[in-house]
Formats: C-alpha cells, structure tokens, sequence
C-alpha cells in the first residue's frame, strides 16, 4: 500500500468476500462518498470467528477476488493483514495492524454492515474499538439494525455513524449457491471475478 499523507480519512471494510460482490462494492463507494473519504481498504479475513461455517475458498483466492474487483478504482485498496496474521480474525487486531502500517495521522473509520452490527457486542475488546477508530453502520436489505451497538455503561465512547445506504439485496452466500446450482452469478458480482470463479472452479459442490 502506498503510505498515506497525513490526516487522510480512510474507511477499513472487512470480510469474508468469499466472493467479493457488488453489495460489498456499493456501500464501501457510498461511505466514501457520503463521509468523503480519501480511501477504503478491504481487509480479507483469515477465518471470522463469529460466522457459522469456515470461509469456502482459500483465503488467496478470496483476496485476489478482492484485488480483481476493485482494480479499476485507485480509491479501494486490498489489505492482507488479517491473512499474514492467520487463525481467528479479531477486529480489534485489524485496526491495531492497520495503526502500524498507516501511523496516527490517519483517521479511520471501520464500515460494518447491519448483520456484523448486530454481533458488535460479542467482539472481542469491542469497548476498545473506538480507540482506532470510529464506526459506520450500514444499513442491509431485510436486517434491522439495532441500537446502540453496546449495551449499558460500554457504548459511551463509541462514535456510530448510521447509514441507511443504497440497499444492496445480494449475499455471498447466495452466489455460492447460485454457482453450485449452476446458474448465472453475473449480476451480483463484477466480471473479473465471476471469470475468476468460473477459471478456478471455486464454489462448485
Ligand atoms: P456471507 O453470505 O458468506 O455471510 P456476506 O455477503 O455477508 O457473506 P461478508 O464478507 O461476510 O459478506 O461481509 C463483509 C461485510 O459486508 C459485513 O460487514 C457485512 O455486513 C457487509 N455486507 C455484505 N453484504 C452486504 C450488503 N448487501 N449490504 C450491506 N452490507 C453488506
């Protein structure tokens, strides 16, 4: 990544991508327009401790997925911190990795959509997040968002921006299985990486 000049305000949006698609795509570009953000980096999860199932597809292929869909856009970057650190994906730690690379002038703002929100408080030193940075929720088709993201005496220092957002209704999941069914992914994800899941035969049983 190159280094970043001094107070840039940079969105940190993690995830599985397993695969990248265009709800991921459509609200990291409406958060950078709305809060007129310089930057939006992608951080590739190792494995989300919190989901049911391990990610499908290795994490190399997710992150070249990620790299794949955000090519022609200068303003989104991939991160492969959460990778290099491997096993369970803390965002505690994401945020702590990122500090180092980027240094302190930097003003970040961790994007998450409605569903993660909704498990903030099962975060590890979830209370602690708002010493990195500060939070935007994202509103998701069909998911309420609920308020405030801690319950109680915890949420004093958190700063929550709530986004309704441009209401993307496509899951990762559902492309998995759209692909496993043999049926056109096209529409949900961009084309680079429909041809990179068609090559490398991902998502297939
Ligand atoms: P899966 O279906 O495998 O659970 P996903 O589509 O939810 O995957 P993730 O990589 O788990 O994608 O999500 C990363 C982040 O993007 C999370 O904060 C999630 O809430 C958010 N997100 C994913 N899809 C959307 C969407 N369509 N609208 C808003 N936020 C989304």
């Amino acid at each position: 990544m190159t280094p970043p000049t001094e107070s840039e305000k940079i969105g940190v949006f993690g995830g599985t991508f397993d695969p990248i698609h265009n709800g991921h795509l459509a609200i990291a570009e409406f958060v950078r327009l709305k809060l007129s953000l310089d930057k939006v980096i992608f951080v590739v999860a190792s494995d989300q401790w919190l989901r049911k199932h391990p990610p499908e597809a290795l994490s190399a292929d997710r992150f070249k997925m990620v790299e794949l869909a955000i090519k022609s856009r200068p303003y989104f970057l991939a991160s492969d911190v959460d990778i290099v650190r491997q096993g369970h994906t803390y965002t505690i730690d994401t945020l702590r990795d990122l500090r180092v690379q980027l240094g302190d002038s930097v003003a970040l703002k961790l994007i998450i959509g409605a569903d993660a929100a909704n498990l903030f408080h099962k975060w590890k030193y979830a209370e602690k997040i708002h010493s990195y940075a500060t939070v935007v929720v994202v509103g998701r088709p069909t998911m309420k968002i609920k308020t405030p993201l801690l319950g109680g005496d915890l949420n004093t220092d958190i700063e929550v921006k709530y986004l309704e957002g441009p209401m993307v209704d496509v899951s990762a999941t559902m492309i998995r299985n759209l692909n496993k069914s043999e049926k056109q992914i096209e529409e949900f994800t961009p084309e680079a990486v429909s041809d990179y899941i068609k090559s490398k035969q991902l998502y297939r049983k």
